[in-house]
């Protein structure tokens, strides 16, 4: 997907699995790449293999759901790379259990960098975008939204993303910017690893038995999602806004 050269996106959690196919895919587009991520020496990993492709990326340390320091990132971008356009908000942690075992600080945390971390950027990032006329913002989302044994408290921020989108559509629309959430299905990464050793199934077996229920009978890889994320931050993608993209290898909403 070709966009402008100008353009400067921030992508959160860009230090590795979703957010680091995005960053490299959104760099390959011909976006400048503000990597964001907890993890410093990830994120400068990430910048690292899309300037060795000949981008642009720089890598910034940041707790996404720390207000200062999202901030200040924002701001670094701006000056450093330009005015943000873009911004993916995907960043995301578990803290999986059963309601009846799960800790103030489990919910606490999930709501922290998932939706709360969500308004921060969304919300630094929206001045540069109503300047510039011009803005795409992309939230990860999940089927977990739908509902998830163990995952009260992050089918709940999934859900909260997809009514922030939608707010964030009708609220930015006429200033050019369209918000839309992609809900994805197992995707394998550290994420989904970290699932398959709290269960205590091998990573292997458990990818395996995903597949067999999903319709196109494989799990997904970064790449899926990074593949939707170039479409939703196009240019001509501008007539899509407020929706929640389901790619999950079939139907799960
Ligand atoms: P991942 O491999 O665990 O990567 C998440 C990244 O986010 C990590 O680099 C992590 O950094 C970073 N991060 C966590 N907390 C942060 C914070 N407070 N501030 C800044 N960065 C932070 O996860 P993934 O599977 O790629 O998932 C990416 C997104 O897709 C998440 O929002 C996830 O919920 C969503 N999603 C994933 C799946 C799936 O099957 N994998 C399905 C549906 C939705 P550290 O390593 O330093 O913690």
């Amino acid at each position: 997907m070709t966009t402008a050269t100008s353009r400067v996106a921030i992508v959160t959690g860009g230090a590795r699995g979703i957010g680091a196919a995005t960053a490299l895919r959104l760099a390959a587009d011909g976006l400048a790449v503000g990597v964001l991520d907890l993890d410093e020496a990830g994120a400068k990993g990430t910048a690292e293999q899309i300037t060795a492709n000949g981008g642009k990326a720089l890598a910034v340390a940041a707790d996404v759901s720390d207000a200062d320091a999202v901030q200040a990132a924002v701001e670094r971008v701006a000056a450093e790379l330009g005015a943000p356009t873009v911004l993916v908000n995907n960043a995301g942690v578990t803290r999986d259990n059963m309601l009846f075992k799960m800790t103030d600080a489990d919910w606490d945390t999930v709501m922290g960098v998932h939706l709360k971390g969500a308004f921060l950027l969304s919300r630094a990032v929206q001045k540069y975008m109503v300047e510039a006329k011009f803005g795409r913002i992309v939230s990860l989302s999940s089927v977990s939204a739908l509902g998830n044994r163990g995952q009260a408290n992050y089918s709940t921020a999934k859900a909260g993303l997809q009514g922030l989108t939608k707010t964030l559509a009708i609220e930015l629309g006429k200033f050019g910017v369209t918000a839309n959430a992609i809900a994805p299905g197992f995707i394998q990464t550290e994420m989904t690893k970290a699932t398959a050793e709290r269960v205590g199934v091998p990573f292997e077996a458990f990818i395996e038995g995903a597949a067999k229920t999903i319709p196109v009978g494989r799990v997904g890889q970064p790449e899926d999602i990074a593949a939707l994320v170039s479409y939703l931050v196009s240019e001509e993608s501008g007539f899509v806004s407020g929706q929640v993209i389901y790619a999950a290898g079939g139907p799960k909403a």
